[in-house]
């Protein structure tokens, strides 16, 4: 580690006051919308912050983190395992990946196709037959031509398909609506993935409990619509790292 980088990291305390006011913002909406606190999480989108960063936030209590990039994470799984942290895939996956995915995270939120539900659903069968892979299926909500995620005419058959593979748990969904600048928009995208949560009939409903979207700026707004999955990059461990 050179200074810079040492000058740089946080320590476990003043990580642990971020995780605090964090968790005070999601509590104070939570009773504005009547719902339970605990029933609302968030992973700690972590791509391109150092280990060290990692390192005093899994100290300091966060229990959930969200990577992007395979090569990147399995460095920090390896290094954080005692920490028994929840990883949670949330990148695009590239079919040659899905195994090694499959093998270390307990979660995929970019859960796009068949052929990918189906790798990895085999590969985590392979690996660990008795804990099953949970799953959200990324949903293009803003209709992006850029944007990963299923698009409107395959939805069914991924639900049904993923939902009834042995290796899968089929949570919900994830969406990352376009940034509008205005908020009536986000407002919009927020709720049409909600209703599309809420007009699903998965194989497995029991297991249907999951809509992750909001992100730094507009989490709030997104549990206000439903979300009770956030992920969290910059206003939990700050602006990300240049390469
Ligand atoms: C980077 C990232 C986030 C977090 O972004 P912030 O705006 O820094 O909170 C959330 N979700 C995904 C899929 C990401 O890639």
């Amino acid at each position: 580690m050179n200074a810079t980088t040492t000058r740089h990291s946080i320590s476990s305390q003043q990580a642990c006051a971020k995780l605090d006011w964090i968790q005070e913002q999601i509590n104070a909406v939570s009773s504005e919308i009547g719902n339970s606190a605990s029933s609302i999480r968030f992973v700690g989108a972590s791509k391109a912050q150092s280990l060290a960063t990692l390192r005093a936030f899994a100290e300091a209590g966060l229990r959930a983190c969200g990577e992007n990039y395979l090569q990147e994470a399995i460095s920090k799984l390896d290094e954080l395992e005692r920490f028994n942290i929840e990883w949670h895939f949330i990148g695009h996956i590239q079919s040659n990946k899905a195994k090694q995915v499959a093998e270390r995270f307990a979660w995929v939120q970019t859960l796009d196709s068949i052929r990918l539900a189906k790798r990895l659903s085999d590969a985590r069968i392979g690996l660990r037959p008795n804990e099953p892979l949970n799953c959200c299926i990324q949903v293009n909500v803003d209709n992006e031509p850029q944007k990963a995620g299923v698009s409107a005419e395959s939805y069914d058959e991924l639900v049904d398909t993923a939902g009834q593979l042995p290796g899968l748990r089929l949570r919900g969904l994830m969406a990352i609506p376009q940034p509008y600048p205005e908020l009536s928009e986000r407002i919009a995208s927020f709720k049409r993935v909600r209703s599309m949560f809420d007009n699903t009939s998965p194989p497995q409903p029991q297991y249907w409990d999951t809509i992750s979207m909001g992100m730094s700026d507009d989490f709030l707004t997104a549990i206000r619509c439903g979300a009770n999955l956030v992920r969290l990059g910059t206003v939990l461990f700050g602006p990300r790292p240049p390469k």
